[in-house]
């Protein structure tokens, strides 16, 4: 767009409503908003380009006349020939600077959270929204606009589902917004294992459900419900079901289980071959043929890690493990780890593990949910719905591609060193290439603005009653760190 037509003359008496009418021009309306590049610039810089009059081309200055958040005009009034104009740095949806409600989009969409952009841009010095826009954008047009965009994907992963005609074959997982018996809300997802996308989304506020420890049960009973709502019937009359079976959630509880022990005295061995142990225990759901042979694998770690190889599966050692240093068959370490690891409860949750049904995706899921609500953070029932919405967008559209397989029809898993864990590996899946672009954040631009210009204030569906409506009210001012608002 050529920066001429965005210039708008006034008649001298003019005050400056603000209609959409006066600042779309023809060209707004070629280049959406949400497309339009921006450029940050300097307020002597803006300003310079005031200095002559535009009509009797005599020196005049030209003065900031409106401030909104991202938003000014600049009003020239030539004292020569009384020549008045006025420019505006964005167009306006509706009544609102487009920048300012594309400032509010980018945070929320990309994850962000608010008091971590203004701050940033408060240390540019960058003229900004208050968090309180922020939340009104929030409120009336990003949150339906995820709520909506997805119930659409949502609709077209359950057509898919339908088409297909099998019946469903589902993996699901929990997560509480807070670790221990406190957590407010808890969510459940539920992946169908042959796309491997979220196909749906529940969240559970605590007061819903007789203790926070039913929050998951809860919100799996209603994501079952919903799917049978759909006439989507799952393979298992409780499919997914019991986490215990999950590769990557019995790994979680096995390593919990060695930290600790790797705190006792004498056991600080069992440190250095946790990693080991988890990578054995993918290595045995990927490989096993069933369940007694993924069992069978992975008893022979307990002679493995003693240096006696006659049952192992390897050929020969890598330099790498030789320097390894073993257990002592029969000392404390050896013994306390064989408890764990040969457990009664573990071994009959090992032989389940399926390497077909294996839902390693979650792993993926579970870091994208964390990025996009993270849990030191509190968020409100919709702001946090709409967050693990995002979340499960982005995972369908990144990462919930079918994970790549060998000629054998097993699944391909990668060995990943990472830097941050001091070069200690962990197995990620391979995905299958990657064939589309991101279109998720588009579609929900698109439909902010869209909403933004019908100007309707879209209201939330009903939430559960705030958990404080359950509370005696103090004073306000007697709480002394009082936070006045919620993210
Ligand atoms: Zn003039
Ligand atoms: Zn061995």
């Amino acid at each position: 767009m050529c920066p001429d037509d965005s210039f708008t003359d006034v008649d001298l008496d003019t005050s400056f409503c603000l209609s959409q009418e006066d600042y779309t021009t023809e060209d707004d309306t070629e280049m959406s908003p949400q497309n339009e590049i921006k450029y940050l610039v300097f307020h002597s810089h803006l300003l310079s380009l005031f200095t002559q009059c535009r009509s009797c081309h005599l020196s005049c200055i030209g003065r900031i006349s409106d401030k909104q958040g991202t938003y000014i005009a600049v009003t020239q009034e030539c004292s020569h020939c009384g020549y008045k104009w006025t420019w505006r740095s964005q167009p306006f949806i509706r009544d609102t600077p487009a920048g300012n409600l594309l400032l509010s989009a980018s945070i929320l969409f990309s994850g962000a959270t608010p008091a971590k952009v203004l701050h940033l841009l408060d240390h540019l010095k960058m003229a900004c929204i208050k968090d309180r826009t922020f939340f009104d954008h929030q409120k009336f047009y990003l949150l339906p606009s995820i709520k909506a965009t997805w119930k659409e994907s949502q609709t077209v992963l359950l057509q898919q589902c339908i088409a297909r005609g099998s019946p469903l074959s589902i993996g699901g997982d929990g997560r509480c917004d807070s670790p221990g018996h406190s957590a407010k809300f808890g969510s459940y997802g539920i992946v169908d294992m042959d796309s491997k996308k979220i196909i749906h989304l529940e969240l559970v506020q605590c007061n819903q459900v007789t203790s926070s420890n039913n929050m998951e049960k809860e919100g799996l009973l209603k994501a079952l419900n919903f799917l049978a709502s759909k006439s989507l019937e799952s393979k298992q009359r409780h499919p997914h079901i019991d986490h215990r079976y999950d590769v990557w959630h019995v790994s979680e509880g096995i390593k919990k289980k060695l930290g600790k022990l790797s705190k006792q005295a004498n056991c600080d061995l069992v440190r250095e071959w946790t990693k080991s142990i988890t990578n054995h225990l993918y290595w045995c759901a990927a490989n096993g043929i069933d369940g007694d042979d993924i069992l069978k694998r992975w008893k022979s770690l307990m002679d493995h890690i003693c240096d006696e190889h006659d049952e192992c599966y390897h050929t020969t050692l890598s330099p790498e493990d030789r320097r390894k240093k073993w257990f002592a068959p029969g000392s404390k370490a050896h013994e306390k780890l064989y408890d764990i690891l040969c457990s009664k409860t573990l071994l009959p949750d090992i032989k389940k593990l399926s390497s077909q049904h294996q839902t390693s995706s979650l792993e993926a899921y579970h870091s994208v949910v964390n990025h996009f609500a993270p849990k030191l953070l509190s968020f409100s029932y919709h702001g946090l719905h709409s967050r693990l919405l995002l979340a499960v967008l982005h995972f369908n559209e990144n990462f919930g591609r079918p994970q790549a397989r060998t000629r054998e029809g097993k699944e391909r898993l990668a060995i990943a060193y990472t830097k941050a864990k001091a070069g200690e590996c962990t197995p990620k899946p391979i995905p299958v290439p990657k064939t589309y672009n991101i279109v998720y954040v588009e579609k929900l631009m698109h439909k902010a603005v869209e909403y933004c210009t019908a100007g309707e204030k879209h209201e939330h569906s009903e939430s559960p009653p705030p958990l404080a409506s359950a509370y005696e009210h103090p004073d306000k001012d007697t709480i002394p760190s009082f936070s006045r608002y919620k993210r």
